[in-house]
């Protein structure tokens, strides 16, 4: 073989090679992609996951800040939960926690709505641009929507209710985002205390 021919079967090899890499590259970003995307989401519900919210709601503050519009913010949390894991079992729970999220998900579905498991049976939606009457409004609407469902349980059907706490607030600089969510936390502990399955402000 002359040298010629020998050098250019070697730069052919090259361009194989790295047309090779370029295409294990691109599928590892990919992949990348998807595992970032599986990490903020909750194991048992399938909606997105704390950790996620965390990250959000400091971007979406900021934003709101910026933009000059406000924020609403719904707490929820399932009523008596604890007697559902004690009367049909903790497997029954999950699916009803999965139940629950997938309707609370299905229902604030704007592209800027943002629905998470806070942790236990407690759900959170952030609504930029929403203000204090439409949040009330859709928290009454989810709120039905969740009293009118049903879960087959082994011997009988199960219900659950929900109680929801609003607040809402036009984020300012150097306002503390935690703010929003001590008093949506605080009207949850109204709607509880006055006998839960009910929206407060
Ligand atoms: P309240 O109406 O005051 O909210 O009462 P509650 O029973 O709903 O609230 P409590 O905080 O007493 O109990 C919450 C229960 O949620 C206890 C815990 O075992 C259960 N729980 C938390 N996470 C999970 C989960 O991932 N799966 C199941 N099955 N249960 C869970
Ligand atoms: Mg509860
Ligand atoms: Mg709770």
């Amino acid at each position: 073989m002359s040298r010629r021919t020998s050098r250019k079967k070697l730069e052919v090899e090259v361009d194989e090679r790295t047309e090779e890499l370029k295409t294990a590259l691109s599928k590892l970003t990919e992949a990348h992609i998807i595992l970032k995307e599986l990490t903020t989401i909750d194991a048992v519900t399938g909606i997105r996951n704390r950790q996620y919210f965390d990250e959000v709601f400091e971007q979406e503050w900021k934003r709101a800040i910026r933009q000059k519009y406000e924020i609403s913010m719904l707490v929820l949390d399932i009523d008596h939960f604890k007697r559902v894991n004690d009367t049909y079992g903790h497997l029954a729970g999950d699916e009803c926690l999965a139940k629950v999220a997938t309707a609370i998900d299905s229902m604030l579905n704007r592209p800027s709505d943002v629905v998470a498991r806070f942790g236990g049976e407690e759900f959170v939606g952030i609504l930029p641009y929403v203000g204090k009457v439409n949040a009330c409004q859709l928290a009454e609407q989810i709120r039905e929507r969740v009293e009118e469902l049903t879960f087959e349980g082994e011997a009988e059907a199960i219900q659950v209710t929900i109680s929801i706490g609003v607040s809402t607030l036009l984020p300012a600089d150097g306002g503390d985002p935690k703010r929003l969510i001590a008093a949506a936390d605080e009207a949850l502990y109204k709607a509880k205390s006055t006998g839960c399955n009910r929206v407060c402000t």
